[in-house]
């Protein structure tokens, strides 16, 4: 769209003062905005204009406080280009509210929720002019995080959308154009990040930390559970039960009892002291430090489908592929079930002299399945081949024969690749391939169901949840293939409807599918 400086908005009324409220008005005197701020709490108001100074005294900005009124009646409040409610997350208050605007405001103001669960198409059926209602999804902080979610909901006109856009733009801010429906884009395709972890905590498949440092190893500044305890774990539930009841009662979207109980005990995260870990008297989760590459000796490796990195690894770990497996102190079989996996793996037992470490991909295999091939075995262990290249760990499961010795060879190892080992008990994909190529599924899910475009979602993934790479662009990296045989395997093990591929996504892996960078 092309844009005149006549048509750049540059007042916005808020409705709403509070955490939202002051931090979208703070965005509107950074960038140079009138804001009007109305809130029916006087309390609220000098809170909200205290946190305004004390940041634009750092900016040394003050001179922005001109721009600003507080209200508490709305009428004191002048006309603007944009209102915008921030008021509690609650459908009818935010109806009555939307209507004491509309009956302010000019027939052409644009009128915008901020609301993060709720349906904008019903909010805006509470406007005469429902469409001039938008949603305008702001992030918290909101002076700092740069997306906005702008959601169209059934009645939204384009010129509407065009004018949030504008607005949006003129605020300092990335917006992304998204349908209306539950969890908008990112509340919606982040849902697995949270929903597989605690799944895997209530399985007894890993402890809290070992889950984060699996995922943190990958690029995610946070795992889930440090995450869910800075955001609070009582919103995160809400975000959560909002989005299953939506979408009536999707199974992949099905919250954790997990959660629920933190909630009703009040351990919430940071803000209670406590929550996946612990914060009191300045306890803070500890942060590990990665291995680097030592001596890695002589390994074999068998196949190729599954560990595209592992030979640079090798390389990397000054160590010696060798095609005899006699001659290895252990080996690697990262075939996939196209490579007659159970042959190649049996063929490498074969020749590894016992006790040495048997590495088998664990993406779309099981580790049960893999022994069974072999009649059993006391030094067979599964590991997370896909995320040989991309993560810092190595997320390693064993079968109950295998002994200390052969567990501390394949430690050893492992650290002399440079990567973290990390035991966990046998479970399908283990961590990092099960939550990821459930993101590239929810995100590819996401397309095929219209709510935005793949090049969207990827950028709103890393504005608005600071993702290290937009999950449709790392599922193509990982193999569209790959990425629905890991959920095939997953469904077969769990028979479970919320782990089918999405059909968008098993299009792209029969078909293959390159993504068009955002237009
Ligand atoms: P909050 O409770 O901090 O603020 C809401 C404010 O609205 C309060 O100050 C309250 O006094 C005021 N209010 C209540 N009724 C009012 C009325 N009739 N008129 C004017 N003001 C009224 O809530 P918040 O966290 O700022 O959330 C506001 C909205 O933003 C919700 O819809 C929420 O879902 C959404 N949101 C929140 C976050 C977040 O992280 N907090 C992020 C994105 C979106």
């Amino acid at each position: 769209m092309t844009e005149t400086p006549a048509d750049r908005p540059t007042s916005i009324n808020i409705v709403g003062a509070g955490t939202m409220g002051s931090g979208i008005a703070l965005a509107g005197l950074y960038a140079g905005f009138q804001v009007g701020l109305f809130d029916v709490a006087e309390a609220v108001l000098e809170q909200a204009e205290a946190y305004l100074l004390k940041h634009l005294e750092r900016k040394d900005m003050l001179a922005a406080r001109q721009r600003l009124r507080l209200a508490t009646d709305l009428a004191a409040l002048p006309p603007a280009d944009l209102w915008l409610e921030a008021v509690p997350e609650d459908l009818e208050l935010k109806r009555r509210v939307i209507a004491e605007i509309e009956a302010h405001v000019a027939p052409e103001t644009i009128i915008a929720t901020n609301t993060s669960t709720l349906s904008v198409t019903a909010l805006a059926a509470a406007a005469d002019r429902p469409q001039r209602v938008v949603g305008l999804h702001f992030f918290n902080p909101a002076a700092v995080l740069p997306l906005v979610e702008v959601i169209r909901a059934q009645a939204t006109s384009p010129a509407t959308i065009d004018r949030a856009l504008a607005a949006a733009h003129a605020l300092g801010k990335t917006p992304v154009v998204v349908a209306d429906s539950p969890g908008f884009i990112v509340n919606r395709v982040a849902r697995p990040f949270y929903g597989e972890a605690l799944r895997l905590l209530g399985e007894g498949v890993a402890d809290v930390a070992s889950i984060d440092r699996a995922v943190e190893s990958a690029g995610f500044k946070m795992g889930p559970f440090r995450l869910m305890d800075l955001i609070g774990i009582d919103i995160n539930f809400t975000a959560a039960n909002s989005v299953y009841a939506q979408t009536f009662f999707e199974p992949r979207f099905r919250p954790h009892r997990i959660q629920q109980q933190m909630v009703a005990q009040g351990a919430l995260g940071r803000k209670t002291g406590s929550g996946f870990y612990d914060y009191g008297a300045g306890h803070e989760p500890e942060l590990v430090a990665w291995p680097s590459a030592g001596q890695a000796g002589r390994v074999m490796v068998a196949g190729q489908a599954w560990a595209a990195g592992l030979l640079t690894l090798l390389a990397r770990g000054g160590g010696e592929r060798v095609e005899d497996g006699s001659q290895a102190q252990a080996a690697f079989v990262v075939a996939g079930q196209e490579e007659d996996l159970p042959q190649l793996l049996a063929l490498v037992d074969s020749q590894l002299p016992p006790g040495r470490p048997l590495f088998v991909q664990a993406n779309d295999v099981s580790l049960a399945q893999a022994e069974g091939w072999l009649g059993g075995s006391d030094r067979l262990v599964g590991f997370d081949a896909w995320f040989a290249a991309d993560a810092r760990s190595m997320t390693l499961a064993a079968g109950p024969a295998v002994g200390a010795q052969v567990r501390q060879r394949a430690e050893a190892l492992v650290g002399s690749l440079g990567r973290l080992p990390l035991w966990i008990v046998e479970s399908p994909a283990l961590i990092l391939p099960r939550i990821v190529a459930m993101l590239v599924n929810e995100a590819a899910f996401a397309v095929g169901d219209g709510i935005a475009e793949a090049a969207t979602i990827d950028q709103a993934m890393q504005l608005g949840a600071n993702y290290p790479h937009g999950p449709l662009a790392w599922g193509q990296r990982l193999g569209w293939e790959r990425t629905a045989e890991v959920l095939d395997h997953l469904h077969d093990e769990y028979a479970e409807e919320r782990y089918r591929v999405a059909p968008q996504l098993r299009r792209w892996a029969r078909r293959g599918y390159q993504l068009k960078s955002r237009s």
